[in-house]
């Protein structure tokens, strides 16, 4: 037998990395999955037919390894040049280029968990903002996966208590540093559904100086939107999906609008066909019938104002949303104790352990009937019975 040696086959950055635990995904009959912000309605018809259409013999050909056609028809849609777009296997994929593209691995070498050790050890040797992934806390937890991976030292800082964007002037108290090399923001934010305004938004831009990502997966459910930003501001990115608002998850397309210089760095970074053929295909038909969608966002609106109003008035407290999804603070039983008895009538909720959020559930919005029977099982738990 061979001597072994001594090095450790993983490298000790993976063997120390909290994964990502994504929603589930379960397959029981009849369950109505209310628990990772799936648009309750399916695709445009005719973007059905044209995925349809497309499964033939092509498929053994290379799909267009820069999503060409997609992204002249985005820059139309935001009024800007194809250079300003990079298309990726959905966002999350692009949120971890960003990462790789931005942020210096610094903490690959220091092997230590605990960030405060990790940041002295380095502030020493390193600028620490250099290496620095930033975001408030609560918001999506795959950035601080995506920073460990990179080899980054996170620095999480926390919204308000309320959830809002805490006011400029105190974010430097509060540990926000405006030189780390990336900053990921998640607005509308998730998990609490909060939105943030554009103005509060450009004043954080503006004193940035560091790459900002505005992640604005649920912007179709809000009012504002912040694009304008990524067209002004040469260190601002927008992130946008096709997944949750246009009924795309299972495709993987999500995009990023920024200045030309950003987006070729990310593209030399990118695989060469990161995108898949059909993606593609059913990205493009989505633009093509956008009517369609804005139907959906008025009706998922329509259904989280009624829901709110139904679980306000049994005493919850219900975070104002502008996205398709609800933070909700229930009564009578602990948010937890809530998850595992919706469960047993086979509804699925969304339950974080995260000390910010531990007492809350986050709902997304289903159809009308979904949430029907949601706000009847509410109530028929709390009764007792
Ligand atoms: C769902 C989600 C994404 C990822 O979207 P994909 O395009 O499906 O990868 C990104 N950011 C936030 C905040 C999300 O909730």
């Amino acid at each position: 037998m061979a001597v072994r040696a001594q090095r450790p086959l993983i490298r000790p950055l993976v063997q120390r990395l909290h994964a990502y635990v994504p929603g589930e995904q379960p397959k029981i009959p009849g369950l109505i999955k209310l628990n990772t912000n799936e648009n309750p309605y399916p695709p445009s018809p005719k973007v059905l037919a044209a995925v349809k259409a497309a499964v033939d013999g092509r498929l053994r050909l290379y799909p267009n390894p820069t999503a060409s056609g997609l992204r002249e028809k985005l820059a139309q849609l935001h009024r800007c040049a194809p250079e300003n777009i990079i298309v990726g296997n959905g966002s999350d994929e692009l949120l971890a280029l960003a990462t790789r593209t931005f942020v210096e691995p610094v903490a690959a070498f220091v092997s230590t968990r605990d960030e405060s050790t990790k940041s002295a050890a380095l502030s020493r040797a390193l600028p620490p903002s250099e290496g620095k992934v930033q975001y408030f806390n609560p918001s999506y937890s795959l950035y601080p996966v995506l920073a460990e991976i990179a080899g980054a030292v996170t620095n999480a800082v926390p919204l308000n208590a309320d959830f809002t964007l805490p006011a400029l002037s105190s974010l430097a108290k509060r540990g926000w540093d405006f030189k780390a090399a990336l900053s990921l923001i998640t607005t509308p934010n998730a998990p609490s559904g909060r939105g943030f305004s554009t103005a509060e938004l450009d004043a954080l831009c503006a004193k940035s100086k560091g790459v900002v990502v505005l992640d604005e997966a649920y912007v179709d459910f809000a009012r504002e939107q912040a694009m304008a930003l990524a067209l002004k501001h040469s260190h601002v990115l927008v992130s946008r999906t096709f997944s949750k608002a246009y009924s795309l998850c299972f495709q993987r397309v999500g995009y990023f609008v920024g200045h030309a210089d950003l987006i070729a760095a990310l593209d030399k970074v990118r695989d060469s066909y990161n995108v898949n053929g059909l993606g593609q295909i059913a990205a493009l038909a989505t633009l093509a019938d956008l009517p369609y969608y804005r139907r959906n966002f008025r009706r998922i609106i329509t259904t989280r104002e009624q829901v709110t109003r139904e679980l306000t008035g049994m005493g919850w407290t219900v975070l104002p949303s502008q996205t398709n999804f609800l933070l909700a603070r229930p009564t009578r039983f602990s948010a937890e104790d809530w998850l595992a008895k919706l469960r047993a009538k086979k509804l699925l909720v969304r339950w974080f352990k995260y000390p910010e959020v531990r007492d809350y559930l986050r709902i997304t919005i289903g159809s009308e009937a979904e949430m029907e029977v949601f706000v009847k099982t509410v109530r028929a738990i709390a009764a007792g019975s």
